[in-house]
């Protein structure tokens, strides 16, 4: 199963809403494009449906784990310009379900922020690289993201008990799917994400060439999709929801 071609993105949007599974995930996936759009005037705000508990490579103790990442998701988040983010309570990683429970605080997200864009986790597994990108908690993450923007947000009938006015999302971007082909050069950006994902220390701090390794892989991205030789890019499957 894949993605139809993406759409052409909307040109009007004042407000992003990202929605991931894990601290890191936005750092690693698409922190050059965030740069770009806050760089462009646009309101971006995160959501963070776990603390990343379960993740780290040291003898952290582990009930510091949350604490730390909590705190270098929002170190990452001012590295790219990004001032509100935000973490739901109450889901672990590694266990993570797209229950009616993460649909309905993900739809309260939505109605509170009022997103034209929202970029979240893919739904869709890529069985070529299993490990990474398609943790089920990043598919869990993306399954709810796609089912609070479409019905659950902008049906007036459904989670009343919220207490905000319904919001229609128009448009949805997915990180770390099968075969993205919409493509955002991140050249100019890319140090702030370099920096970004340098703050998420307990996830990176023991990976060498982090610098080079990141580099070389939006490298290819560019190629692969066209872009000049020396261009970095990130890359997207992006639909309209509206
Ligand atoms: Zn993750």
């Amino acid at each position: 199963m894949s993605f139809p071609p993406s759409a052409t993105p909307l040109d009007d949007v004042q407000r992003v809403l990202c929605v991931f599974a894990h601290p890191d995930d936005i750092d690693f996936g698409a922190a050059g494009t965030v740069a770009r759009w806050v760089d462009a005037g646009l309101e971006v705000a995160y959501l963070l449906v776990t603390r990343g508990d379960a993740g780290g490579f040291d003898d952290t103790p582990r009930e510091q784990m949350p604490i730390l990442r909590e705190s270098e998701q929002r170190a990452a988040a001012a590295a790219v310009g990004v001032k509100q983010v935000e973490f739901l309570d109450g889901y672990r990683d590694g266990i993570l379900t797209p229950s009616i429970g993460l649909r309905r605080d993900i739809t309260a997200a939505i109605r509170r922020f009022r997103p034209d864009r929202v970029l979240t986790n893919s739904p869709l597994r890529r069985w070529d690289r299993i490990a990474g990108p398609s943790h089920p908690d990043h598919l869990a993450a993306g399954e709810a993201t796609t089912c609070a923007v479409y019905p659950d947000a902008r049906n007036p009938f459904t989670f009343t008990d919220i207490g905000l006015e319904p919001w229609t999302v128009r448009e949805i971007w997915y990180s770390g799917g099968p075969a993205p082909d919409h493509l955002v050069d991140v050249t100019d950006t890319f140090p702030r994400k370099l920096a970004a994902l340098r703050a998420h220390v307990s996830q990176t701090s023991h990976l060498t060439d982090l610098d080079a390794t990141i580099e070389a892989r939006l490298a290819m991205v560019a190629a692969a999709g066209g872009l000049p030789a020396g261009r970095l890019a990130e890359s997207f499957s992006v639909f309209s929801t509206a």
